[in-house]
């Protein structure tokens, strides 16, 4: 699995063990951009090794599709302080995210080693993004151009997708996932989430390549089946809460869900907050 595939000239993506994770690197005649750093520096400074294997030019731009650790733990590596010094893009409530959700998982693992002994959790400095972005913004690599594109609440509150028009590539974080089921990770938005997957599938062609968060790369069709799967989940999740059910009545009122009912407990939670929030605050 772990080899660099070319997904269109100039991409290309590695899977990368623990938590097939994706990673990307876009070549430009600038420098090269990474997508995503692993989820710790050990892994990033792996991941750097092989970029300089099998690269000729330094990573000069860092993107992160999300700030879950799996996507941002290596951040510390390529970016500022360091030899490569690349400039970090990512949705400006990465750090909020980082406060609320990474930051306090990050100090129970250090509290308790013991959960996750093959980890090394004390090497990690949280770097959110050097350069946090609110609006979407067009990147110049040299002889290409990249689009940086911050979501509405989706998987998180800071999804980021990448767009690269000349190849008609898609990085769309784990706005979807191939490999497993869509997590309901730390800080969802079981409501708002497939809004935005209709809202990007819209924007797309059939042949468009689609890198996910975890898994080999897909079509605008299954972005568009996840996309379904994820508004029959969100449905349940109002008329269950219409009906005035308990988060484990409204999961065991269906024989079966489109992902493992265990997934769906913290994203049943996480609707309910949004449907029992005031109007104003609701995505
Ligand atoms: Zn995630």
């Amino acid at each position: 699995m772990a080899a660099w595939l070319t997904v269109a000239p100039g991409v290309h993506q590695r899977r990368y063990e623990p938590f097939d994770i994706s990673i990307v690197v876009i070549e430009g005649d600038d420098g090269l951009l990474l997508v995503d750093t692993r989820a710790q520096p050990s892994e990033a400074v792996e991941l750097a090794a092989d970029i300089a294997a099998g690269f000729d030019r330094p990573v000069r731009w860092v993107v992160n599709t999300h700030a879950h650790f799996d996507h941002t733990f290596g951040n510390q590596v390529f970016g500022p302080g360091t030899a490569t010094d690349a400039a970090i893009f990512g949705h400006s409530g990465v750090a909020a995210h980082f406060a609320d959700f990474e930051g306090p998982r990050l100090a129970a693992w250090r509290a308790d080693p013991t959960r996750e002994p093959d980890r090394r959790w004390a090497d990690v400095v949280l770097t959110p993004p050097t350069h946090p972005l609110d609006r979407a913004l067009t990147l110049d690599l040299g002889g290409r151009l990249v689009e940086l594109r911050p979501q509405a609440p989706a998987h998180t509150d800071t999804d980021l997708v990448l767009f690269l028009p000349d190849a008609r590539v898609w990085i769309l974080g784990d706005l979807i996932e191939e490999s497993g089921p869509v997590m309901y990770g730390s800080g969802s938005y079981p409501l708002g989430w497939p809004g935005v997957l209709d809202a990007l599938a819209a924007e797309m062609q059939a042949r468009d390549l689609v890198v996910p968060g975890h898994g080999r790369v897909v079509d605008r069709a299954f972005v568009e089946r996840q996309a379904r799967e994820l508004r029959l989940i969100a449905e349940r999740f109002r008329a269950a809460h219409d009906a005035g059910l308990t988060v484990a009545e409204a999961l065991a009122a269906h024989a079966s869900w489109p992902i493992p009912v265990d997934g769906l407990v913290g994203a049943v939670e996480r609707a309910y907050l949004a449907l029992d929030a005031p109007r104003e605050t609701l995505s």
